[in-house]
């Protein structure tokens, strides 16, 4: 028998969270980004759901082709653009829009060759300070690329650095839109946070939202609001079963390093889930787990293969138990990814990203 982890890919929490940035940016278009493998849940495995969306964007070429492959006909944003110069060569013959964000990607358009004119969207640096050019630059790259033979549109993006926190995006949105007011061509600015809060905005919507992390699930800012608050349906579960049960005394300690230390009687259940499945390994005493659907919390370190969890509130819980480390568990139970996170102190993000290869996915409806 197989270990009993797995994960499971809900393709119906895909489609309902895509309807959600279509709801909170009605007159825009979206582009579903699945970078990352789809943030870990497989790009072949959200694809169908998908394909409500405008486009897809992305940043590695390999993934840009994969979506050609599975038979997607419309638009593809590569998010970081080319990285050398014959990347253009695959945009040109897979019909990739592409980011530009230096004077190095303007140069090898120039000197690209191509039968087929490239859209591009020329992104700006409004703050962020990671990718494109600066407001008082951003012109003359524009004035650049507009001259160009192998260019036939430009559309003007950015991002946003706090659009889920208190600072928020007031003075970049000032930045873009002032730098590029009689400037023609589509506009994108928004992320999954500045879509769910503030996309009432019509300058922030514009022409096209690029959400990635709500279609998946997670609430782009948690623990100020979480999925329920955003109407956001978990995409993936990871769970388990429990392979061994253990009744402590008090003085028992559990797991490397004694940790955690019984103070009194306390039943414990060992979880065939670890670091090396990803779940996080910073996760100490206390994180959420559903042990049959029922919440409890976990003792200890996490190992590489194993959790210890408390199951004090699940006295008919033994082995075999079902264990949710993040998702949909049973009985319409659920614990967003969310919460685990920040138990670990990272990001729904990064616990998508993470999951293993060893754990077997299936996708479900
Ligand atoms: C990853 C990414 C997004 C999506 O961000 P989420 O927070 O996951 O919605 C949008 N735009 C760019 C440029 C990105 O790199």
């Amino acid at each position: 028998m197989p270990r009993p982890i797995e994960a499971l890919i809900h393709t119906d929490a895909l489609a309902h969270n895509l309807r959600r940035a279509r709801q909170a940016a009605p007159d825009a278009r979206v582009w579903a980004v699945v970078k990352a493998d789809a943030y870990g849940h497989g790009i072949e495995r959200v694809y169908e759901a998908f394909r409500a969306a405008d486009g897809f964007a992305l940043l590695d070429l390999n993934e840009a082709e994969r979506v050609r492959t599975l038979g997607w006909r419309g638009p593809i944003l590569l998010l970081e653009g080319a990285f050398e110069p014959r990347d253009l060569e695959l945009c040109s013959r897979l019909d990739l829009w592409h980011v530009v964000h230096n004077d190095a990607q303007i140069d090898w358009l120039a000197a690209h060759k191509t039968q087929r004119p490239h859209r591009v969207f020329l992104k700006m640096n409004s703050g962020m300070n990671r990718l494109g050019f600066a407001p008082h630059a951003y012109r003359s790259a524009w004035t650049r690329l507009n001259a160009l033979p192998q260019v036939d549109e430009i559309s003007l993006v950015t991002h946003f650095s706090d659009a889920d926190g208190p600072r928020g995006i007031g003075h970049q949105v000032q930045a873009f839109v002032e730098a590029t007011r009689d400037l023609p061509g589509e506009r994108s600015l928004s992320n999954s946070a500045a879509t769910l809060r503030h996309a009432h905005l019509p300058e922030v919507r514009a022409d096209w939202v690029r959400t990635g992390i709500m279609s998946f699930g997670s609430a782009p800012d948690h623990p100020e609001h979480d999925i329920a608050h955003w109407g956001l349906q978990p995409a993936m579960t990871l769970r388990t079963r429990l392979i061994a049960v253990h009744d402590l005394q008090p003085g028992d300690t559990v797991g490397y390093g004694s940790t955690f230390r019984a103070e009194t009687p306390l039943r414990v259940g060992t979880a065939a889930c670890g670091y090396a499945d990803g779940y996080p390994r910073h996760c100490g005493t206390g994180t959420p787990v559903l042990v049959d659907g029922v919440r409890c919390r976990t003792l200890g370190r996490v190992s590489m293969d194993m959790i210890a969890v408390d199951l004090s509130p699940v006295p008919d819980a033994g082995l075999g138990s079902e264990v949710t480390l993040w998702g949909r568990g049973p009985h319409g139970s659920l614990l967003p990814i969310d919460e685990v996170a920040h138990a670990a102190g990272t990001l729904g993000y990064e616990l998508m990203c993470a999951l293993a290869r060893r754990v077997p996915v299936s996708v479900v409806a």
